[in-house]
């Protein structure tokens, strides 16, 4: 039985003023599978992130999600063919509750930040979805409070939530437990477990306990490159891999 191929680099490259910080990466990320990409600092994980979500174009080579480019596409038209990103605290709008965080991203044509245009006075026939995803995320409880006072690790539940709005196909999450605490980071692994039931997740990841946890493959790069790519307990046993990174 093979596997559909939800998103696919091939052969990208990504030069910053005569730098290339993306040096001919391929990688194909299969429909259903968490994936995770990790790799030592400056090795090119957010410049990758940021060519397969349309923020930045590559020098030269393609991105393809079910089978169709879309490496020439602008975000918002990357969004609705059904891959979205989470935006750290970025999409967040720190003054509003919870609930009408969701309910404006809800309303949002995509939930990319500067994107919101619709009043909050119409918002509320889409309060009974904003509650299922807020119960979804953990932050059932949360509705009334404003999004400044939520801790570190809701406000990641909250983003998450956000990028869920979209319903996509695909997400994307940039170190979804960067700067948390045992507690917060077991609580991000369930989320992500559960929302990655029916959909596809591609995460940055540091930490690697995280990507034991979660990912079904993982592709390593260093120097822009891609050193290794496979099943996780595969690719943790190959040597260079080992001298690369997980060895540190
Ligand atoms: P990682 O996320 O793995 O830490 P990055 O993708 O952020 O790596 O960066 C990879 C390399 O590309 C780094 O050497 C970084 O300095 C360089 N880089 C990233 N963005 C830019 C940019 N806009 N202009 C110039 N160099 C950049």
């Amino acid at each position: 039985m093979t596997t559909a191929t939800a998103l696919e680099a091939r052969h990208l490259v990504k030069d910053f003023r005569g730098f290339r910080a993306t040096n001919d990466v391929s990688l194909s990320v299969r429909e259903g599978e968490i994936h995770a990409i990790i790799g030592p600092n400056g090795a090119g994980k957010t410049t990758l992130f940021n060519l397969l979500s349309g923020f930045l174009r590559p020098t030269s080579g393609e991105v393809a999600l079910f089978g169709e480019r879309i490496d020439t596409l602008p975000p918002h038209l990357i969004v609705r063919r059904g891959l979205s990103r989470s935006f750290q605290i970025s999409s967040v709008f720190p003054s509003l509750t919870v609930r009408d965080n969701m309910l404006v991203a809800l309303e949002s044509p995509t939930n990319l930040p500067g994107q919101f245009w619709t009043p909050l006075s119409r918002l509320e026939t889409l309060g009974p979805r904003a509650d299922q995803i807020l119960a979804d995320v953990g932050l059932g409880d949360a509705p009334d409070r404003l999004a400044a006072d939520l801790s570190h690790g809701e406000k990641r539940q909250l983003e998450i939530g956000i990028s869920l709005t979209q319903d996509p196909r695909v997400l994307l999450l940039d170190e979804p437990t960067s700067g948390m605490g045992s507690e917060g980071v077991n609580r991000v692994i369930a989320l992500v477990r559960q929302v990655a039931r029916g959909r596809t997740v591609v995460l940055v990841e540091h930490n690697m306990s995280v990507v034991s946890e979660l990912a079904d493959r993982i592709t390593v790069l260093q120097y822009g490159q891609v050193l290794a790519s496979g099943r996780y307990d595969e690719v943790r046993r190959d040597p260079r891999v080992i001298e690369a990174y997980l060895g540190e």
